[in-house]
């Protein structure tokens, strides 16, 4: 088990390939790699505590940022792994899982498509929850599974275009662990959330209006509200500003403390996507 005072928030950066449409346009791939923790780009190094080339497989990306929270969440602890990063960036095939998911601030739940504003309460120890969230019991990890499938096909029904709308809301996967022995009557619980974030990639001033222009406010703030509590937790400050957004409040006892937190930024390698991909390095790289 890790020690619980070590440094708990892991930054890992992992680079897609070229799609079909960036090398179908003569795009360039303009990462380099330096080593096992460091990218540079147009010349300027960015450093992470682990990055992952385009060839990586996704059970190397599961050992290196998933496997010791895992460990750890078994052990009791509780922990948090993000997937940040422009829309088609890779996020959601980082994750693999994709329930209940934040839209303009609105908790809807993936597993009741009835529940579409739930709010989120605290119980007698001050721990928020999502209040009336549907939760199921779950034996193996075909189960999970099935969950999961689930929540993925009732997101499906609600909106029709997909792809538009992942990337402008948060998805929020919560697995909870109760464990008993019988005989010593000991008990121990930890909890891991698997967040997709909403697309960081900024939404142009011009030309959106309306709906659209309500929804890009509505990302940028809750994006740098999450912003704003890595940075206070990585600089080790006394206040932590939980409570300025509602993923903030419901990731409160998972972010922070001892417990287990993993960054994984996901981004594009083409020169189309230089700028966008600098600024999110950039971005995480403040903050942390
Ligand atoms: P995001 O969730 O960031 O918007 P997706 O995860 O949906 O992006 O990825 C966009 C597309 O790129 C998908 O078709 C996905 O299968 C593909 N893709 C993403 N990352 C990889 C990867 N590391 N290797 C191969 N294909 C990938
Ligand atoms: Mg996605």
């Amino acid at each position: 088990m890790a020690d619980p005072a070590e440094c708990t928030i892991k930054v890992m950066c992992r680079f897609r390939p070229l799609n079909s449409s960036e090398v179908t346009r003569g795009d360039k791939y303009v990462a380099k790699f330096q080593g096992e923790d460091s990218i540079v780009i147009a010349g300027k190094p960015y450093v992470f505590d682990r990055v992952f080339q385009s060839n990586t497989t996704q059970e190397q990306v599961y050992t290196a940022c998933a496997q010791q929270i895992v460990k750890d969440v078994l052990g009791g602890y509780n922990g948090t792994i993000f997937a940040y990063g422009q829309t088609s960036s890779g996020k959601t095939h980082t994750m693999e899982v994709s329930y209940y998911e934040i839209y303009l601030d609105k908790i809807r739940d993936l597993l009741d498509v009835s529940k579409t504003n739930l709010s989120v309460h605290e119980d007698k120890n001050r721990v928020p929850y999502v209040k009336g969230c549907t939760e199921r019991f779950v034996c193996s990890p075909e189960e999970v599974m099935d969950t999961i499938d689930e929540g993925k096909s009732n997101r499906h029904v609600a909106v029709t275009n997909m792809n538009e709308h992942s990337s402008r809301s948060h998805s929020i996967f919560l697995i909870n662990v109760k464990q008993e022995n019988t005989q010593t009557e000991q008990k121990l619980s930890g909890k891991l959330f698997l967040v997709d974030l909403a697309g960081s990639e900024k939404v142009s001033k011009t030309g959106a209006e309306g709906a659209v222009l309500d929804e890009a406010k509505n990302i940028n703030k809750s994006l740098s509200s999450l912003g704003n509590v890595i940075s206070a937790l990585a600089e080790g400050s006394t206040y932590v500003p939980y409570r300025d957004s509602k993923m903030t409040r419901i990731l409160q006892d998972s972010l922070g403390g001892n417990c287990r937190t993993t960054i994984v930024i996901c981004c594009s390698p083409s020169s189309y996507n230089e700028s966008e991909t600098k600024s999110t390095l950039i971005s995480v790289t403040l903050s942390v």
